[in-house]
């Protein structure tokens, strides 16, 4: 197939994929003239699709396309075979009727089931321009063709671009309800926290490494009991320090703290000299 068709074809299956919602594998309704001819120019029908059609396909056909292929004869076996690997579509007609009727009964109106139909009969191909969105696929000596979009086509495809573009009612009607949404959008309020340099914490349980100032404020303030962790740190880096904040703590408080620096005080001179 030359590039400028094979274009031409992938934009009409995009339109009809974008705007009537035809999806792949492609269903195919083949009539029984259509096999009859891909047998005699030895075409490889499923291949050819596939390659018009750009895509993955499944050929069907009806019980009435398949009845009268039988009617064909003997002669006409290797076409009764190739329809036979096909996907039977039942179209419930009691007695077979000729395919083009078979056929435009089974897309109907509005082509619901989004067949593209591959037929070689003339009155049947203009019958179905009437119904938007139809793929019409057809040989012409020996060439697959696709079909140009119908002027039904077109014109259903304006109208549901058109319709896209509008709000339709109920889409207005939830207007007033979707405002809030976009609120719960935003992110979390105030930048990242992770990348914020940690606040100072006045609590010194809950904080890892308290600030020196944070300590000796809480140290102030607060009473004994709830202090002694924050105060045994403090001892150990600074003795001096803790002393003077001593001043402020209860007597219990008190006597712990200075018992034991004086006990460290008095080791530390007793057991320099011992030591060599
Ligand atoms: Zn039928």
């Amino acid at each position: 197939m030359r590039q400028k068709r094979a274009k031409t074809y992938r934009k009409l299956m995009h339109l009809y994929s974008m705007s009537f919602g035809f999806r792949q594998p492609y269903q195919i309704l083949v009539d029984s003239e259509m096999c009859q001819i891909a047998i005699d120019a030895k075409l490889d029908l499923i291949k050819q699709f596939s390659t018009v059609l750009q895509g993955n396909v499944k050929p069907m056909i009806t019980q009435c396309c398949m009845h009268e292929l039988y009617l064909q004869g003997k002669a006409r076996q290797p076409a009764v075979d190739l329809a036979k690997t096909f996907e039977r579509r039942k179209c419930n007609h009691r007695e077979a009727i000729p395919g083009d009727e078979c056929l435009s009964g089974v897309v109907g109106d509005t082509n619901k089931h989004r067949y593209v139909v591959a037929t070689q009969s003339q009155s049947l191909r203009n019958g179905l321009r009437i119904i938007p969105a139809v793929p019409v696929i057809h040989i012409n000596r020996a060439v697959m063709v696709l079909e140009p979009p119908s002027e039904a086509t077109l014109k259903a495809k304006e109208l549901t671009e058109e319709q896209s573009l509008r709000p339709s009612a109920p889409e207005l009607a939830t207007v007033p309800r979707d405002k809030p949404v976009p609120k719960k959008r935003k992110g979390p309020k105030g930048p990242n926290p992770l990348s914020v340099k940690k606040k100072k914490n006045s609590n010194p349980e809950t904080s890892t490494r308290p600030s020196q100032k944070t300590k000796a404020e809480s140290l102030d303030t607060s009473s004994s009991t709830a202090q002694l962790p924050g105060q045994k740190r403090k001892r150990d880096s600074q003795d001096d320090k803790c002393e003077e904040q001593s001043v402020g703590m209860t007597n219990a408080a008190q006597n712990i703290a200075s018992t034991r620096t004086r006990k460290r005080r008095r080791k530390a001179p007793a057991v320099s000299p011992s030591s060599p």
